[in-house]
């Protein structure tokens, strides 16, 4: 089959090599087999080939946190799956055996695994799939939409609804609006009634968010930011989703209103930063990490792009064997939305 090997860590995109020849994933009894309609790439994508701290990967390895297709093969355990089916995959397979699946939050599984990480991903034609990641692909919604939904959709969802709880009439800022977590996490606090604050990085994509929902939008290479939020919300802001990491964390700290909540759900500038204990809780702020979500979160999510109250926004849809383009394009910014590969 057609897939995108990950030869080895590295920190440009030369590492990744487009083949057909790579071999068919085997099916177990519980999984199915899915033709891929399409993948997505995401900035886990480059932190994992750079080699994810802390994780042992064989390679060759295939990356894509994001698989949606046709049901190809189903195992022979699994009920309620048919050949043919349009889905989506949720993510994460969770083991449904330790203390937090047990309390029935798998997705904070100890045993969790990831496609594209501990898993193989849809950087390919076919992938293996768990029947009880499979969310059925309601026909509105394209296989390209679909794929924004996983892995960014996902993570902003989870944040602004159950992490945080973004009320109506609440500020919400996020730093890098214009990418596929962005464009999504601003319609989704727009949804919840929230104000809402983005940066970008040039005059175009600023109409994009705006045209999104997005009520204040900042040029971070031009605008000093943190001094204008200052300007506009002197008292501060109720949530900031922060992914860039100890390059923006200390203004998104400063930025929030006393109570107020920072999300934490990436690390692209690193791993590490200092920041007061004692503002911490003078100010009664909440740090809060996460990464993605609940199946259940994915499903409402999916549900509400069906109804046309949210809709992902496509950047671009690349050939497979473009993956590495794709990728430069992720680090350079050249795109909007959610960059999308089709084998
Ligand atoms: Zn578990």
């Amino acid at each position: 089959m057609k897939a995108v090997y990950l030869t080895q860590p590295g920190t440009t995109s030369d590492v990744l090599t487009y083949v057909t020849d790579a071999p068919m994933p085997v099916i177990t009894d519980d999984q199915v087999l899915v033709k891929v309609g399409a993948t997505s790439v995401n900035r886990i994508d480059l932190v994992m080939r750079g080699g994810y701290p802390g994780l042992q990967t064989s390679y060759p390895h295939i990356l894509g946190g994001d698989v949606a297709g046709t049901i190809e093969e189903v195992g022979a355990k699994v009920e309620g799956w048919n050949v043919g089916e349009r889905i989506v995959a949720y993510p994460m397979v969770w083991c449904g055996n330790c203390a937090l699946c047990n309390e029935g939050k798998h997705n904070l599984c100890v045993n969790w695994k990831y496609f594209g990480m501990h898993l193989p991903g849809g950087y390919a034609e076919y992938v293996a799939v768990p029947a009880k990641c499979l969310i059925a692909l309601p026909e509105q919604l394209s296989f390209a939409q679909a794929t924004a939904l996983g892995v960014a959709g996902l993570t902003a969802y989870h944040g602004l609804t159950t992490v945080s709880g973004l009320q109506p009439g609440q500020t919400f800022m996020i730093w890098g609006g214009s990418g596929g977590l962005g464009t999504l996490a601003i319609q989704i606090a727009k949804h919840r009634g929230a104000t809402v604050i983005a940066t970008c990085g040039s005059e175009e994509k600023k109409q994009t968010l705006r045209d999104l929902g997005a009520d204040v939008v900042f040029d971070h290479n031009t605008e000093a930011v943190f001094d204008e939020v200052k300007k506009l919300y002197p008292v501060g802001l109720d949530t900031v989703m922060d992914y860039v990491g100890p390059k923006t964390f200390q203004q998104s700290f400063d930025l929030l209103k006393k109570g107020g909540q920072l999300l934490l759900c990436g690390i692209l500038t690193g791993r590490e930063t200092n920041f007061s204990i004692h503002m911490t809780y003078l100010r009664h702020l909440s740090i809060k990490g996460l990464y993605l979500g609940t199946k259940a979160e994915m499903e409402e999510l999916v549900g509400l792009v069906a109804a046309e109250m949210i809709t992902p926004h496509i950047g671009d849809v690349l050939p497979l064997s473009a993956a590495a383009e794709a990728q430069d394009r992720l680090v350079t910014g050249r795109f909007t939305g959610k960059l999308v590969l089709q084998p």
